[in-house]
Formats: structure tokens, sequence, C-alpha cells
């Protein structure tokens, strides 16, 4: 029988420059990934290739460059669709980010919404996908309904069939927390959108950096994610939709490419999607990087990667639980949840923390995270949060910790 071989984060992480060779010369113990993850050479690389091989606008000219700029921003968008598990490439648009992809929903679905119609979200929401949401309720006289979470950080999934109702119109809520790293259970958001005829979007920001998707099976309606925390540039993110949807949906921006005909007279026709959605010049070479980042991605042991990032988010948690004086905001357990872990340390300041650690080569990221209803709910300002990738070791953990004995000595 053939033994697997064990993941190997130390391969992993000799393919992505800036930890090898980290600016400054000092090791760099990266668990900010939440925020915006590195990128491997594989991804460098195809940038790099594609704006000095194949640089020039998609879809307008008919030169060599531009069919070859054309064929590579169409090939990515078939590498997001496998990645998600969808087989209509067509149903993949790209957008600037998640925040692009919500915004998108959130005024072209919206459109059609109005007075007696409800949204349901969150309090375990990023701000991506409530602001719109309360712009969307003020623009359109539209109800926002929020559903609570527990104490341990997770959706209260046991209040559900009790906010939604006939009126709701969609429901839109996080994959996984970006504070708690609390992952959500679709399966029962589904059954209750459905048995009321209410379309699901999902903010797969903080899921999609952490293995291949399968949308098919999960029954949503709508998906959105960035590039820069799937190993991707920035610039760029994903939204899919259900063809039906997506097509019966009024554009969002208009200007050049997502016309069928301009006329003075006649007005307007738009093309289909994507291109409907897909205004003015995309996000080019951060597509075909996101299209190399989404192959890389998907080739990696996730297996392995779960049991890895397991390890180490337990030991963080171990050590946070043996430091006197620290709360962690989320499960204090492994069980449906990803490594993304925040914290509190009485009497230190999560900015103040950042930087002290900052000072270990250890980055981490403090404030509200794009979560204050959240902060509110559990009674801080903000949290220090660590949030960990597959490239990340034993070395990172342990200068964390290390680092958080240290502070609480010196802050004391
Ligand atoms: N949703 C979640 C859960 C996030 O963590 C983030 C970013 O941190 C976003 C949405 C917004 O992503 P972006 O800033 O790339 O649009």
């Amino acid at each position: 029988m053939r033994v697997p071989k064990p993941f190997d984060p130390d391969h992993c992480r000799s393919q992505f420059p800036i930890l090898t060779e980290p600016p400054g010369g000092l090791p760099l113990h990266y668990l900010d990934n939440a925020a915006t993850a590195q990128l491997p050479a594989a991804v460098l690389m195809a940038v790099r290739r594609h704006e000095t091989m194949a640089r020039a606008n998609v879809a307008r000219g008919v030169h060599q460059l531009a069919e070859a700029a054309t064929a590579a921003y169409e090939d990515a968008r078939s590498a997001v669709a496998d990645y998600l598990g969808v087989t209509d490439a067509e149903e993949v648009i790209f957008t600037g980010g998640t925040t692009a992809s919500i915004n998108l929903v959130a005024y072209s679905f919206g459109e059609r919404l109005g007075p007696g119609d409800e949204v349901l979200v969150s309090e375990l929401e990023h701000h991506s996908n409530l602001v719109p949401w309360q712009m969307l309720a003020t623009r359109r006289g539209v109800a926002l309904k929020v559903l609570p979470v527990t104490d341990e950080g997770r959706l209260d999934l046991e209040r559900l069939p009790a906010m939604v109702s006939k009126r709701t119109r969609l429901i839109a809520l996080t994959h996984c927390s970006n504070v708690t790293g609390a992952i959500t259970d679709i399966g029962p958001i589904v059954a209750a959108a459905r048995g009321v005829g209410a379309r699901v979007l999902i903010d797969g920001a903080q899921r999609a950096p952490h293995g291949p998707l399968d949308l098919a099976a999960l029954g949503i309606d709508f998906y959105a994610f960035s590039g820069h925390k799937v190993y991707a540039p920035n610039g760029v993110g994903v939204l899919w939709g259900r063809r039906e949807l997506l097509s019966a949906m009024p554009p969002f921006l208009g200007g050049g490419g997502m016309i069928a005909q301009v006329d003075l007279d006649a007005g307007t026709t738009f093309a289909d999607i994507p291109r409907r959605f897909e205004p003015g010049t995309p996000p080019i070479a951060q597509a075909v990087g996101l299209g190399a980042a989404v192959r890389w991605v998907k080739a990696l042991d996730w297996a392995g990667i779960a049991q890895h990032e397991a390890r180490l988010t337990g030991r963080i948690l171990d050590g946070l639980g043996a430091l006197k004086g620290a709360r962690v905001i989320g499960p204090t357990g492994l069980q449906g949840r990803l490594g993304v872990v925040s914290f509190t340390l009485d009497g230190i300041h999560p900015h103040d923390l950042c930087q002290w650690l900052d000072r270990k080569g250890v980055a981490l990221r403090g404030g509200h995270h794009c979560a204050q209803p959240l902060a509110r709910r559990f009674g801080v300002a903000g949290t220090t949060r660590a949030s960990l990738a597959p490239y990340n070791n034993d070395a990172d953990v342990d200068a964390l910790l290390a680092g958080l004995e240290d502070a609480m000595k010196r802050f004391k």
C-alpha cells in the first residue's frame, strides 16, 4: 500500500520568496494571512510571464497579443470555476475583490427589492457583508435582520428558523469568520432559505484560501472571495452566481465591454454574463495570477494541511490558555474552525502588542478587524489576531508565544 507523504510545511515555505529571503534580513513570522496571504513563486512567475509575453487588453483587439491576453484571462476564469467546483465558467465574474462582489449583488440583485422584503445577515459579518446591505436598506426600504452569534463566536443557527420568513429574499452570511475562525455550517442555511424561496450569498473571503470548494454541492446562489487572500495579487476577486440569477440581474456598473449595442436613440442593450458585470478594462494580469494561484492551491495536500494547521492552532490556543490574562474571542477548541485566532491580553492594547511583536519579526493584526458589531458583542474595542497559512511552521508559533509572554512581563 502506498503511504502518502505527510505535508511538508518547509517545502511549502520554500516556494515563497518573501519568507525565504525576508526584507530586512530578519526571520519573518508572517501570521497575518487572514488579511493578505503571500505569493508563491509560481504565481509571481505567471504574472511576470503574462506581463512580459502577453500584455494587452482583452476581448477587444484582434492582434496576436490581444488574443493571447484574452485566452489567458479566460483560462484563469476556467481555473477559478474548477477550483469552485462548478462546470459553467461563465458564472465566474471577475471583480475587484470580495467587497466589490458583495456590492455588485447588493446593487444589482437588490435593485428588485423594496419595502416588505427582508435580507438576513449576522453579527459575525465583516463590514463588507454588512454595510452594503445597510446601504440597500436605506436606499430601497428593505428590512435588515441580524442573526446573533453564540458565546463561542459562531452563528446561532438555532435562531435561524425564527428569523427567516416568506419576506426573506436573501440570506448573506460568512463561510468563516475573520475574527473567531468559526466555520459556518451551510446546510441548515440553504434548507431554511429554500423553505421560503430566499437566495443565499456566502462570503467566502476566509474559507476560499483553505482548499478547493464544491459550490454545486453546497446548493448556494452566490459566492464571493478575494484574490489577495488566496495567494494571488491584489485587485482581483470573484463573484460566482447561478447563471439564471446573474442573467436576470440588471448590470451594476456601465461602460465599455459590458454592452451588446449602444444607440443614442434606442438606448443600450447589455452583453451576456460574464461580460455584463465586467465593465471597463478588467484586472487582467491579476486574474491571470489568480488562475495560477488557485491551480497551485488545488494541487496541495489539503488533508495534510488541515492536520498541520490544526496542530499549530492547537498550540496557539494552548499557549493562550496557559497565559494569565489572555482571553480568546471565539472557539477555544479545534472543531469547526480554521486557524484564525483572536485574543486579548489584559492591560495591553492590541496595537501596542502588534508593534511589540513586529520588532520580533512576528506579523499580526490588531484592531476590530472590520467587524465592529462583533467586537461590541464581546465587549472589546479590538483584539489581536494570528492567522495561519500552509507555510506557517512551529518556529512561527514559538516566536508568537515567546513574544506574548515577553509582552506580558514588559507591559505590566
Ligand atoms: N469578508 C471577510 C470575511 C473578510 O475577511 C474580508 C477581508 O478581510 C472581506 C470580506 C473583504 O475582502 P476585501 O477587502 O478583499 O474586499
